[in-house]
């Protein structure tokens, strides 16, 4: 009987020694995600029974049942789609309006006065972490955030303080005097500082971006027009010109009929933002010159539909953003946000056009490329799905597994 406890224990002692032994072989720096299948976004193939393999951040191996290392943790998700994590090509973390403030104008003044950058910096640590949740890996993020907040935040992200997607920060907006802001005392005029750098002249311009160099922007945001109030094509030549000797793209803001759109495609500029009313004419200069169009459509407008037809028909290619600012009741910030590919479809964009708009795209405009694809060598930014986003792209509202730079956030 004695004999037998014994041979017992030392068998249980065995066998638990044998699974220590077995779990300390799985490396935690080596992950093998699986799942019923995978969209390829450059080729738009669809690849089934995919593993990306993960080794510390980046991918390693990716295709249908490649063989997982011994050492490997699996992360088996089943029925669902892989995708590259959704890139958000035009964000505002660090900036909400409420409607009960009333209109954009009453907004601003009070969250130009009542916030300073370390409250917008909090209020960005919860929003951030809303976009990672909904399936956002990366961001840019542009303007609207007091003094350098947006720096402070996508600092705290990448030493891993707070949770977030990867942020690609512009600081202030460049604008023309006044900023975007309507009617504001002359007494109260120095606060637009907190805002925009305002500029007038080529040499202001040129300050303005060198300031932003050295304050440690990823790009340059630039607003050509606030309704009337214009900057010239020389100033934004400046911006350009001073932009890409740092290796920044540049973001214009332009609405307000086709005068801004045409200053900013002639100025050379990376991307136009919204460009509700473009024409043919400036649609040509952005194909020719390579110009992404951000859109920032959040349902169905008539007029706004059929720009996007027209820019896909000249051979402009879209990159998608959010441009999201207001509060939406019981909804996060990257409920709302992921909610507006949908409304592409009715713009006569595919669903491949749409996963390309919302990864690849955005991540050759931010101008990183270990971004926006699920390639070996880039970084481990997965998400999974449930359905198929190339038959149908509502799913991507569902997002249930989200992984980013290696780490899982959701599961
Ligand atoms: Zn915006």
């Amino acid at each position: 009987m004695k004999i037998t406890t014994i041979t017992a224990k030392l068998i249980l002692a065995f066998c638990l020694s044998f699974a220590i032994v077995r779990a300390q072989d799985k490396s935690p720096d080596r992950i093998a995600v699986t799942a019923k299948r995978m969209i390829d976004v450059r080729t738009g193939k669809e690849i089934t029974d995919a593993v990306i393999l993960v080794e510390k951040n980046r991918i390693t191996g990716v295709g249908s049942n490649l063989r997982i290392p011994d050492s490997a943790q699996i992360i088996a998700l089943g029925d669902v789609t892989l995708l590259p994590g959704l890139i958000d090509a035009h964000t505002h973390l660090l900036h909400q309006y409420y409607s009960k403030y009333g209109d954009d104008n009453s907004n601003r003044i009070l969250e130009m006065t009542q916030l300073g950058p370390a409250k917008r910096a909090m209020l960005g640590v919860r929003l951030a972490r809303e976009m990672l949740d909904a399936g956002f890996t990366s961001v840019r993020d542009l303007g609207n955030s007091s003094v350098n907040a947006d720096i402070a935040l996508r600092d705290a992200i990448n030493s891993n303080d707070v949770a977030g997607p990867r942020m690609f920060v512009s600081t202030r907006a460049l604008s023309p005097v006044g900023g975007q802001f309507q009617s504001v005392t002359p007494e109260a005029q120095h606060l637009l500082n907190q805002e925009y750098v305002q500029i007038s002249g080529t040499e202001e311009a040129r300050r303005a971006v060198r300031q932003a160099i050295y304050d440690g922007a990823d790009c340059i945001k630039v607003i050509v027009n606030s309704g009337s109030r214009r900057l010239s094509v020389e100033e934004i030549k400046v911006i350009v010109e001073e932009a890409k000797r740092a290796n920044l793209p540049v973001a214009a803001h332009a609405t307000d009929g086709d005068g801004p759109s045409m200053i900013a495609a002639e100025a050379g500029v990376s991307s136009i933002e919204h460009a509700y009313t473009i024409s043919e004419t400036v649609l040509a200069l952005m194909a020719k010159k390579n110009i992404f169009l951000v859109p920032t459509d959040a349902a169905g407008v008539a007029k706004y539909q059929e720009r996007i037809k027209r820019a896909l028909k000249a051979g402009v290619r879209i990159a998608i953003g959010s441009d999201i600012y207001y509060e939406f009741s019981g909804m996060t910030r990257g409920q709302v946000s992921v909610g507006m590919y949908k409304t592409y479809l009715a713009s006569g964009m595919t669903s491949i056009e749409i996963l390309r708009a919302a990864t690849i795209n955005p991540a050759e405009l931010i101008g990183n490329n270990s971004i926006g694809s699920l390639e070996v060598g880039r970084f481990a930014d997965i998400i999974a799905v449930k359905g198929n986003p190339l038959t149908d792209i509502s799913v991507l509202e569902g997002v249930v597994f989200v992984m980013k730079d290696g780490k899982v956030y959701k599961k």
